[in-house]
């Protein structure tokens, strides 16, 4: 179907890369946010697209997203990018904690971890890079705004993943990212340790952005906030232990956004 056989009454798709509008009734109204300041992209986590696109538009799952991105690049849009999209569930990010309210999802056709993680083939991965574009260009995001699912829900969330190329969209203007610290070496820090290191670490994430409580014990909390931090940023491995590598790497990545 392209937009030209939809009803009369649909909307126009507020991106000039989405094929179509096909509109899922799951949204209400921004809460205290005139326009979105943040970019949270998924994966569906579902055998087919064709699945993922019937659940976003149905209205009792009482989820949705903004876009959807098949794996050949064809981008739909859900909801209107005015309207409060329900994605990102229970969320934190630098202390805010209506993601929903401020965000626009992207949810990536991918079966994720459950369907074997397959790679994202490069004809969607060159249309989410575009889409990121369009939309941190018309309400002027951040490029450290633009987050994975985990970031924004680390103890709930894996989306959309490790395998998702997080370092090719930074080389193609999108998002925040540096290259990883090399690997060397076993733990400094990981579950049950206790004290100021302890503190140091769960302040870095948090100055960051991650919503993580700074209480001095790397509990089951920080673990998977760190493997949130892994996921995105040293995705060779993720284990939710703060060696070298992920440490250097988070110091690293909050002077990058600084300058
Ligand atoms: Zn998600």
């Amino acid at each position: 179907m392209t937009l030209s056989d939809t009803s009369g009454d649909a909307p126009r798709p507020d991106s000039p890369l989405a094929a179509e509008f096909l509109a899922s009734p799951n949204h209400t109204e921004r809460r205290g946010v005139a326009e979105p300041d943040c970019v949270i992209l998924h994966y569906t986590g579902m055998p087919t697209g064709a699945e993922a696109l019937a659940w976003l538009r149905n209205p009792s799952s009482e989820v949705s997203a903004h876009y959807v991105v098949w794996e050949d690049g064809r981008i739909v849009q859900l909801v209107g990018e005015a309207r409060r999209a329900w994605h990102a569930g229970l969320s934190v990010w630098k202390g805010e904690r209506d993601l929903n309210s401020r965000s626009i999802g992207i949810e990536i056709v991918n079966p994720g971890h459950e369907g074997g993680a397959p790679p994202f083939p490069n004809q969607q991965i060159a249309a989410v890079i575009a889409l990121c574009r369009d939309i941190c260009d018309r309400h002027a995001i951040k490029p450290e705004r633009v987050l994975a699912h985990s970031d924004v829900a680390p103890a709930r969330k894996i989306d959309p993943g490790e395998r998702f190329p997080w370092d090719r969209l930074w080389r193609e203007g999108v998002g925040h990212w540096i290259k990883p610290s090399p690997i060397e070496g076993g733990p400094i820090l990981q579950s049950g340790a206790e004290g100021p290191p302890v503190r140091a670490l769960q302040a870095m994430l948090t100055l960051y952005g991650y919503g993580v409580e700074i209480t001095g014990v790397y509990d089951k909390a920080t673990e998977l906030c760190v493997a949130a931090f892994q996921r995105h940023f040293r995705p060779s491995k993720v284990d939710g232990e703060a060696d070298v590598s992920t440490v250097e790497t988070l110091r690293r990545l909050i002077e990058a956004v600084r300058k």
